[in-house]
């Protein structure tokens, strides 16, 4: 028997996931996130409320315009499936400590994660108005005494200013020894933000975990290239910038940030 509030945080993830694919789809061109009500991108029709379901509809619909039949993207039921899952899993991993104001915070933090892994996905990209209030979060989050990794506030504080510096220092280096730019700006204030919520004491697992996900990737994504017969896989690895290029690095930073919440210990 599944207990009635996981039911619960289930739909209510879904329904927070059918906003997340608004935000997505909306933020990066400055378009309202509540108006127009939702519409079909190719035809323009609006979609009526059974069309908009989390999942079911997908399914009802088999990916396709209930008008014109153009595709849906597949990245709709998944985002709507991830946010559920990870509010779920957020329950049951904290559910020993319960605190209503933790939870509202730290579910804010994962699916804002969330958000922005599918916005620089698409975009490379992220938005200020994403990245940004996190780190005022966190510092809020320990200034109440409730950071569940026991940050004090100074420690939210001191984390958040070093995680942009560190970034910023690792730029700079990079830009003189390679002349270039390595990291887009907003993976500084993402950075603040992980300071702020999970300390200092995280950084090193999050770069090095990020950075291996993103080479692992980077040879996938060549693989599959050279699968398909796509003569980009025959160009010489320059790695920095063949990385930077194709596979944004935001979504491996968020993903070894939530592995990192969900346990600190996983690396060290
Ligand atoms: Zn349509």
């Amino acid at each position: 028997m599944i207990p009635i509030e996981v039911i619960f945080l289930g739909i209510l993830g879904l329904i927070i996931g059918s906003f997340i694919n608004v935000v997505i789809y909306r933020l990066p061109q400055g378009k309202s996130l509540f108006f127009p009500f939702s519409h079909c991108p190719k035809c323009q029709k609006l979609l009526k409320w059974y069309h908009n379901i989390p999942i079911l509809s997908y399914l009802f619909l088999k990916g396709k315009c209930a008008y014109c039949g153009e595709k849906i993207s597949i990245q709709y039921p998944l985002v709507e499936a991830l946010s559920a899952l990870l509010i779920i899993s957020l329950y049951l991993r904290f559910k020993p400590h319960f605190d209503l104001i933790t939870f509202i915070f730290l579910a804010y933090f994962v699916l804002t994660l969330l958000t922005i892994s599918f916005i620089d996905l698409k975009h490379k990209e992220i938005p200020d108005l994403l990245s940004l209030p996190l780190i005022f979060a966190g510092w809020f989050l320990s200034l109440l005494g409730k950071n569940p990794l026991h940050l004090s506030f100074v420690d939210s504080l001191i984390s958040a200013l070093a995680g942009m510096g560190l970034l910023f220092f690792i730029d700079t280096l990079y830009y003189h020894i390679a002349k270039r730019e390595s990291i887009g700006m907003g993976d500084f204030k993402l950075m603040g933000g992980f300071g702020a919520y999970l300390g200092y004491q995280s950084f090193f697992n999050i770069l090095f975990l990020a950075s291996l996900l993103g080479v692992l990737s980077f040879l996938l994504f060549k693989v599959y290239l050279k699968l398909r017969g796509d003569k980009r896989a025959e160009e010489k690895p320059n790695w920095q910038e063949g990385l930077r290029a194709e596979i944004p690095f935001g979504p491996f930073l968020c993903l070894s940030a939530l592995i990192y919440l969900f346990n600190p210990q996983s690396l060290l």
